[in-house]
Parts: structure tokens; sequence; C-alpha cells
């Protein structure tokens, strides 16, 4: 069963030194969000990039919605069965479990990233495993298996092409759909040419063939290969796949053992959901009707069957997705479908981009759940990384109120205590001015404005001086109507 851990709980067994470093930390998380930020912001070509390829991603979404009758309706219902699947979650996983490990899977829950890269450890010493193929997962990225694999001398090798020019440039996933987005297809070109000795002008159909080339060799030697899921089907205990290159399709097919790593939150109870879920994903994460590639695996090879890997495992992550499920109002984040939609729509991730986030979940979504999946003290600034313009909640493929969680995760963190003194005296004091006028009044305009401008700090950086009026909103009052 999986067990809920209270706020408290979080707080509780952490020594006063460990606060003391927490608090250094917290700074160093921050002020690093903070510059990598402020270098992107006024990066004119990274900008340009990226308004290049989200125009074109914003040309062919509406394209996909006009497969829907009702969009919202669609939405809704998915926002419903995800909210019944998220509801009953341990019920449904057990499910999952029981029906995948009939065929022969073996199912491993992990609680933690270690746990899990461990496992998956386990499973490669004990196929004597040298080199792994894996396809896109975002999982793997928080665990960061890739890492982990090497420091034991096991070649994991990235099939998705978004993620192997990633790979091959040492860089993380930019964006949660398209790794690579942040890219031109000059930039990839010179990529190759640097890493791989091909023509630095070669066009995006001869680097695909080139990669596929590369890719396909490696297919033949690797004995595991892992891939994410991008859903958890209950009622048939099995698992969904989903991609545009067929890579994942092969990462789970050709070699002898198959490892999917998935977070427990991407369940869904029936098959038939998949009909709803399928053309939505495609739809939000990138304009298409439907993913060319859709795969269902309930298990490893049958009796019979000529194909299919030998041996199948599942781990099922937890890492810190129960801390979610605790907190009633946050739950509703894990019925994210990772479409990515809500990145293209928010403006501080336009500017900002992927990599300022520090953390494999960027944009708004990311924002919502890292303080949770990690820790609120370190990772809150990414809560107030937002304009709460609430396009994010406008354009959630399963209307999830993304601005209206990233203000629960400020009410949550101030709750719980993490803000200085400076700013806890400075909201006194402007509280108790807005509940009473006669101090809102005190100071002439010119103190003011020397005021809010010398000591608000950072205010100046960025922005002109702020005027006051020159009279008061009461004083223009009473030159308007007297005393009454
Ligand atoms: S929060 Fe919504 S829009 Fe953002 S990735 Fe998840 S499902 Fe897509």
């Amino acid at each position: 069963m999986l067990k809920y851990k209270s706020r408290d709980d979080k707080c509780s067994g952490v020594d006063s030194s460990n606060r003391q470093h927490k608090k250094h930390f917290v700074k160093e998380t921050a002020s690093d969000f903070i510059s990598k930020s402020a270098e992107k912001s006024a990066d004119k070509d990274h900008r340009q990039k990226i308004n290049f390829n989200i125009g074109r991603y914003n040309a062919v979404v509406p394209g996909g919605k006009q497969q829907f009758d009702d969009i919202n309706l669609a939405r809704e219902k998915a926002k419903n069965i995800k909210w019944k699947a998220i509801g009953s979650l341990d019920s449904q996983l057990e499910k999952f479990e029981a029906g995948i490990s009939k065929r022969g899977a073996k199912v491993i829950w992990a609680e933690t990233a270690e746990q899990a890269n461990e496992e998956i450890l386990k499973i490669c010493q004990e196929k004597n495993c040298k080199s792994i193929v894996k396809s896109k997962s975002m999982v793997t990225e928080e665990i960061h298996l890739n890492e982990f694999l090497e420091q034991h001398n096991i070649e994991s090798v990235e099939t998705d092409l978004g993620e192997y020019i990633q790979q091959l440039d040492g860089e993380p996933p930019y964006h949660i759909v398209t790794p690579a987005m942040h890219k031109s297809k000059e930039d990839v070109a010179k990529l190759f040419a640097e890493k791989l000795g091909t023509d630095p002008t070669l066009t995006p159909e001869q680097l695909t063939l080139v990669a596929r080339k590369t890719l396909r060799e490696k297919y033949l030697q690797a004995e595991v290969g892992i891939t994410g899921a991008n859903f958890i089907i209950a009622d048939i205990g099995a698992i969904a796949v989903t991609e545009n290159e067929g890579n994942a399709r092969l990462s789970c097919a050709w070699p002898q053992t198959h490892i999917v790593v998935t977070g427990i939150e991407k369940i869904i109870p029936s098959l038939t959901d998949l009909a709803l879920f399928w053309p939505l994903l495609a739809t939000y994460g990138t304009g298409q009707r439907i993913t060319v590639y859709n795969t269902i695996v309930t298990g490893p090879k049958q009796p019979g069957e000529t194909d299919g890997p030998e041996d199948m495992y599942v781990i099922l992550l937890d890492n810190g997705r129960t801390n979610i499920l605790a907190n009633e109002k946050a739950r509703e984040s894990l019925y994210c479908i990772r479409c990515g939609a809500c990145l293209n729509a928010c403006p501080v991730y336009k500017n900002i981009g992927g990599h300022a986030y520090s953390t494999p979940y960027s944009g708004p979504i990311g924002s919502v759940i890292t303080p949770h999946l990690k820790n609120m003290d370190d990772w809150k600034h990414l809560s107030y990384a937002s304009s709460l313009c609430g396009n994010c909640t406008e354009v959630c493929a399963v209307k999830i109120n993304l601005h209206e969680l990233l203000l629960e995760n400020r009410h949550e963190s101030v709750e719980d205590g993490n803000t200085g003194f400076a700013e806890r005296m400075a909201w006194k004091i402007w509280k108790r001015a807005m509940l009473h006028r006669k101090f809102m009044n005190v100071g002439s305009t010119r103190i003011k404005n020397w005021v809010v401008n010398k000591f608000v700090k950072g205010w100046k950086k960025h922005r002109g001086d702020i005027e006051f009026p020159k009279k008061s909103f009461n004083q223009l009052w009473r030159e308007k109507y007297g005393n009454r």
C-alpha cells in the first residue's frame, strides 16, 4: 500500500546543522536559477530559435484540435478519468501488477531514485549487460540513470533523435517533449561534425540518416532496452508507449531484456481510456491527430510468439509522488500527461528556456511539482517564477489549475516558514498600512518615493523609479467631496 506522508513528517528529523546547510543551499539553487535566467533572457539568438520552434507548434495545434467535437469536454473528461485513477492509485497499481505479472513481467516498487537505479543495475549485472538502448523518458532523467550506469561501466545510448543530440552535446533535455528545441538545424549539423566527423553542411534528412545508422548498430549490441511509459493501464495490466520514430518500439522488442521505468502517476483505469488520451496527448504535445507509433506492451515474449524480449521488468517509481498525493491541493498535478503544452505557452519559459530550471521538469508543471518532489525550501523559488497570467491553465490538456497551484506552493512555503526576516517584516508593514488608511498617508510624496526607490531591493535593476502621485487618494477625495 502507498504510504501518505504528512507535511509535519517531512519536516521532522531535520537537525539544526542540516537546516543551516539547507539555508545555504537555498541561496545556491535560487541564485543559480536567477543568473541562468538573466543570461538566457538577454540572449537574442536563443529567443529567436525558441520563438521559431514554438511558432511552428502553435501553427499545428489548432489542426489537431479539430478532431474533437468539443475539445473542452474532452479535456474535462480526461481530467475526471485521472481524478478517478489518482484517487484510487493504490488499488489501480495493484490491479496493474496482478495483470502484467500473470504474463511473466516482474514489477518492482521503488520508493526513491537510488532504489530504482540499484534495481536496474542489479538486473543489468544479472544479464551481464554492457550496453543499453534507451528511449526518451523523463523519469530516467529524474533519477539520473545514464550517469549512474556510466559509473558502473554500462553504456546507455539515447535512441530518440532529440535525446541523442542532447546526449552527444552532454546536455540534459531542454523540453519534456522536444529535448533539443533550442537547437537550430545548423547547430545540429555543427555538433555532428564535431562529435561524429560528418560534413558540417549536411541537411536534416542526411543528419537523421547518420543518427539512424549509428543507432541501428547500438540496437544490435544492446543486451537491455529501457523505456518509459506514457500510460500504465490498470485493467489489462499493460503499459502504453507513444513516439514518432519507432525507436521506443525497437528498444522494447529487440534486446533480450526490457526494463520499463515509470512514475506511479501514469496510471489510467482502462484500455478504452486510450481512445481519449492518445489523441489528446498527440494534439497537445505536437499538434498531431495521433502520434506515429503507439505501442501497448502486456509482458515479455509469450510461448509461441516469435519476437519480443525474454524478460520484462517494470519499475514503479514513487520518488516524492506520494508527497503530492498526500497534499489535497497539489494532488491535481499528478493528472499531468506530460504533453508540454504549458511550457510552450509560458512567457517565463519562452524567455529563460528549459535549462535555467536545473530540473528535469521545467516550465509551469515543473515549477508546481519540483518543490514537492524535492523539497519546498530549496525549490520554492520556481513557484515565484510566474507572471500568474494563467495561460498554462488555459492550455493544459487535462485542465490542471496550474497557476493556482503555483500560488498554493507560495502559500505553503510561507506557512512552512521558508521566508526571511526582512520579507516577513515587509509584508507585516504592508498589511498594517493597507488595513489602516492613516498609515498609508504617513510621509510626503518625496519621502515615499525615496523609501521605495532606495530600499525595495532589486526593483530598479530593470525598471525606472516609482513615482507616487503628488496628492494621495484621501486628499483628492477631500478636495472633491469635503470630509464626508
Ligand atoms: S501540466 Fe498540463 S499542459 Fe503541462 S505538461 Fe502536464 S498535461 Fe501538459
